[in-house]
């Protein structure tokens, strides 16, 4: 499907920046235009692909070009009173020709965090196609106002866009990494399986389009359950049929073959669902899903994800799952992804807000003591008078 992507923030722009690297590489056809959008000038210089003339640095008259720290209230209101310097890079864009808006934004900062919601604000308010969001969640060790941040710009995005795609940083940190090191690594995670998603509604691969391709509506279906939604991906190394030499060995032995591609979709589907997703979630919480096989035709067993499909029916008890093909005539890697919108049982989600309320208690208490404190401090008594 055809993306319009808007990163707004650090993060936001630098996962925009990975997505058309990785659009670039896949030659999945899913990014229309790219566009990043920050308060901080260093920021927006240091991306790599975006188009300058689609670098947009608000908020000039408010911070000067030096980003609002992690004020995402100071966010929020810039991207407010900016908003139609962000409208003229969008009106320079072809959007009759996207499918949908992707805004994508880090939650536990100032200006991707307050900016991202305000602006699907305005989007759906413009535009009939569907504005998603990609947030992005910070890890617990990054401190209470990245978490309060995070919470309250959670609640106000999910709101703002048609549906959420959540990535939680928390779970896909290693130990031992360096933070820009780290990020490097998670940002390559993310645009693959948001990116191979959305490249699947993008098929233009000529005599390799089958009727059981998945379509863009399916995607858009499938997230029009609302709410936030979650990605499994699982992979394997296959065997293409240009290096046939297997098969030449072991003679013709076409039902062998069927039987284990069917199996090995069946068990990537549920290695995708069960395994590590961007957030997760109690599977049998979804709303909807989607089940998109991977890789090179012959591997793409029709069988195996409907197999697939039905066990997904199984696990979230949803009459809604889709499933279909993506087929990547000259990869050598099969794969399983699983999309699962609307999901509700969400421990990570739960924990966030609650470490938030506790840090906005302490904040306020902190902020307390510390007035009472200075008060006491300068007070001398009625022994001194003030200059003025
Ligand atoms: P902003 O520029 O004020 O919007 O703030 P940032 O985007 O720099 O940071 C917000 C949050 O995003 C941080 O708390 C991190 O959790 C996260 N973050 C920052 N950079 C990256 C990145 O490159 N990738 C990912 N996945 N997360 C990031």
């Amino acid at each position: 499907m055809k993306l319009a992507l808007i990163g707004f923030g650090q993060a936001g722009g630098k996962v925009v920046d990975q997505f058309l690297t990785y659009d670039g590489a896949i030659d999945g056809g899913f990014v229309e235009s790219a566009i990043a959008v920050n308060t901080a000038t260093t920021d927006l210089q240091g991306l790599e692909h975006v188009p300058r003339e689609n670098r947009v640095l608000i908020g000039q008259a408010r911070v000067n070009g030096h980003g609002v720290g992690a004020d995402n209230e100071l966010g929020a209101e810039i991207a407010e009173a900016d908003v139609d310097e962000v409208q003229h890079a969008i009106d320079r864009i072809p959007t009759h020709e996207i499918d949908a808006f992707l805004v994508v934004a880090g939650m536990g900062g100032g200006t991707g965090s307050g900016g991202a919601p305000v602006l699907a604000k305005h989007l759906r308010r413009i535009y009939t196609q569907p504005v998603y969001g990609l947030g992005l969640l910070p890890a617990t060790d990054e401190g209470g106002i990245y978490t309060l941040n995070a919470a309250r710009s959670f609640r106000t995005f999910v709101r703002e866009v048609d549906n959420l795609l959540v990535f939680d940083n928390d779970v896909w940190r290693s130990a031992g990494e360096s933070v820009e090191g780290g990020y490097d690594r998670i940002n390559r995670e993310i645009v693959e399986r948001f990116g191979l998603l959305f490249a699947a509604g993008e098929v233009s691969h000529g005599d390799d389009v089958a009727e059981s391709v998945v379509d863009s509506s399916e995607i858009i279906n499938t997230l029009s359950s609302g709410g936030i939604s979650t990605i499994g991906y699982a992979s394997e190394t296959v065997e293409t049929n240009s290096g046939g030499l297997l098969s030449s060995l072991t003679g013709d032995d076409d039902g062998f073959e069927e039987g284990s591609a069917t199996n090995r979709m069946t068990s990537l589907v549920r290695k995708a669902t069960l395994g590590r997703l961007t957030l997760p979630c109690d599977v049998g919480s979804a709303d909807r899903g989607l089940v998109v096989a991977t890789g090179p035709s012959e591997h793409l067993s029709r069988k195996g994800v409907e197999r697939g499909r039905q066990w997904l029916e199984d696990e979230t008890g949803s009459m809604e799952i889709r499933g279909g093909d993506y087929p990547i005539p000259d990869g050598d890697e099969t794969g399983a992804i699983v999309l699962l919108s609307g999901v509700t049982d969400v421990p990570r989600i739960d924990q966030l807000q609650q470490v938030a309320t506790e840090a906005k208690e302490t904040t306020e208490q902190v902020k307390a003591n510390a007035q009472d404190e200075f008060a006491s401090l300068v007070d001398t008594g009625g022994e001194l008078d003030a200059l003025f």
